[in-house]
């Protein structure tokens, strides 16, 4: 088929409610609310769903508070998630790349040593800035700020408790829900966490010591990054995972097994297909007992630190929901339509309290959908074109579908892959474990999927978000002059191989 007929076959006019909303809408034009008017748009909490919301509706020029109840803002992502293990990883990347990696890149070193604190400090000190830089950006778009807990009192009244002690209230015309998500227990219950000896995804971002045994219960995101930091900085670390690939829901199954390949010769050790049953602190350790998923072999484990990284589960506590009529569903989300409308008239909602996939970036483009419904009527949200990253080393990042969904779905595909060992960058990098995969339509060419393991993927993974959003076929990419030498340049190869042939390999 010529290259111009599959283009038009693949293009949606997708973008036209957008071009409307655009064309009509004022950027810039301030409320003309008097200060003991209403509020155009409360916002109920300063996560990275809430914040950027808060940003958008005053950048439209609605009169707007976000309410927040931390001290801080940012939420969950820039104060105890997304930044704080970052720095982390960087850090402790460094540390360990320091010790084991410089010499045959001919530098020699001695006396390194790992100054735990100031790791510790500096992650803190980033984390501090970030959100600090939050309130400034709130100062200069104009968005009020409370820091308080809200409770609804009716759809358009919102009550706080004022961290400083006192309450006040607020009278809106909107409402964006934006309260995020907290750690989920131990299904079952029985593992009490402490956040010193059990602890949350929190607890393992300041431990004081580093361990010399940590079990992480659950291969998830979370549970392989903060696994990797620990591992990185001395503690032999071993990941229990109830199902039988690690990386948690979304990644490609392919990927998965090169993933953990990778990792255990870093040193994590896997345990499969296990269920832990019980944790119990004994003499100073963890006792762990686990037994097969599906039952039957029985082991036991211990450890000085047990991470629980079960996943996360939406968080409505003390927002007293019923007096906005706000529907939840059995897992306890908020329940949303595709405009982020709940089941009252005035509130939407957004992030991880509601459905979808519980990331930062995600949340975001939410919150700035939300924010242009209010005043537009139109926003948009592409939720087939949202990117996941795993930041270890290497990272791992996806977009778009896997081979496995497309087998379930019988979609006919084609793959094509590059391996970084045939990169010259990564080579020169002594950096070429991993492989960027492309999953593409076999009829039309277009790019369904993107899968990477290697070094930078978190940031390479964007142009493969940038090309389904477009909805590019990989000839598209394989002809777009990629700079020489980069690891971008196995993106393309990648997409050469997946409609014809790469040259490097
Ligand atoms: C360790 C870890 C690492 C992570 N890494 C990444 C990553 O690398 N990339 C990524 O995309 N995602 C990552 N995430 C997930 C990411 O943090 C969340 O998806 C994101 O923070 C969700 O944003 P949100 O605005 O929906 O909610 P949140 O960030 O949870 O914010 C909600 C805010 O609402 C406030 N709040 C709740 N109730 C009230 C109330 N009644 N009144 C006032 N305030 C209230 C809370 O205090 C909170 O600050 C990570 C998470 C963790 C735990």
């Amino acid at each position: 088929m010529l290259r111009l007929q599959k283009i038009a076959q693949r293009n949606t006019p997708r973008r036209l409610p957008q071009t409307i909303a655009k064309a009509s809408q004022v950027y810039g034009r301030r409320g003309f609310a008097t200060a003991s008017d209403p509020y155009e748009v409360v916002v109920i909490g300063g996560g990275p769903g809430g914040y950027v919301a808060a940003i958008k509706a005053a950048q439209l020029g609605l009169k707007t508070v976000c309410i927040e109840k931390r001290g801080t803002l940012g939420g969950t992502c820039l104060n105890v998630g997304c930044i704080p293990s970052k720095a982390m990883l960087n850090n402790s990347h460094i540390y360990h790349q320091t010790q084991h990696d410089l010499q045959r890149r001919g530098i020699d070193v001695s006396d390194v040593s790992l100054n735990l604190a100031n790791m510790l400090k500096a992650k803190d000190d980033t984390v501090e800035k970030i959100t600090k830089g939050v309130e400034f950006l709130f100062k200069q778009y104009k968005v009020d700020y409370i820091k308080g807990s809200a409770s609804f009192v009716s759809p358009t009244k919102i009550s706080v408790a004022l961290n400083e002690g006192g309450e006040t209230q607020v009278e809106t015309k909107n409402v964006i829900i934006a309260t995020g998500s907290e750690v989920a227990p131990f299904p079952g219950g029985g593992i009490e966490i402490d956040e010193e000896q059990i602890v949350s995804s929190t607890g393992a971002l300041s431990l004081q010591k580093v361990p010399e045994k940590m079990v992480v219960i659950g291969g998830g995101i979370i549970g392989l990054e903060m696994g990797s930091v620990w591992s990185r900085l001395g503690a032999e670390v071993t990941v229990v995972e109830f199902l039988s690939g690690i990386g948690g829901a979304g990644i490609d199954e392919e990927i998965a097994k090169q993933f953990q390949r990778t990792l255990s010769k870093q040193g994590l050790k896997f345990k499969l297909n296990t269920k832990v049953v019980s944790a119990e602190k004994q003499d100073g350790k963890v006792v762990l007992k686990t037994e097969a998923a599906k039952g039957g072999k029985e082991e036991t484990l211990d450890a000085d630190v047990v991470l629980v990284a079960v996943g996360r589960r939406p968080f409505v506590d003390g927002l007293n929901i019923e007096a906005a009529g706000v529907e939840l569903d059995n897992k306890g989300r908020i329940v949303i339509d595709d405009q982020f409308n709940t089941s009252a008239q005035n509130i939407k909602c957004i992030g991880d309290v509601t459905f979808g996939p519980m990331l930062a970036h995600k949340a975001e483009e939410e919150g700035i959908a939300a924010a242009e419904f209010i005043k537009t009527g139109h926003g948009h949200v592409n939720y087939h074109a949202i990117p996941s990253v795993v930041y270890t080393h290497p990272e791992v990042a996806w977009v778009g579908k896997t081979e496995q969904e497309l087998k379930a779905s019988g979609v006919k595909y084609n793959v094509g892959k590059f391996n970084f060992s045939a990169n010259s960058r990564a080579k020169a990098n002594l950096d070429s474990d991993g492989f960027v995969k492309f999953i593409t339509e076999q009829e039309t060419d277009r790019i369904l999927g993107v899968h990477i393991i290697g070094p930078n993927a978190g940031e390479m993974i964007a142009e493969g978000t940038l090309a389904i959003e477009y909805g590019a076929s990989a000839e598209d990419v394989a002809r777009t002059c990629h700079p020489h030498p980069t690891l971008s340049e196995a993106f393309k190869e990648a997409a050469m191989a997946a409609y014809s042939k790469p040259i490097h390999q």
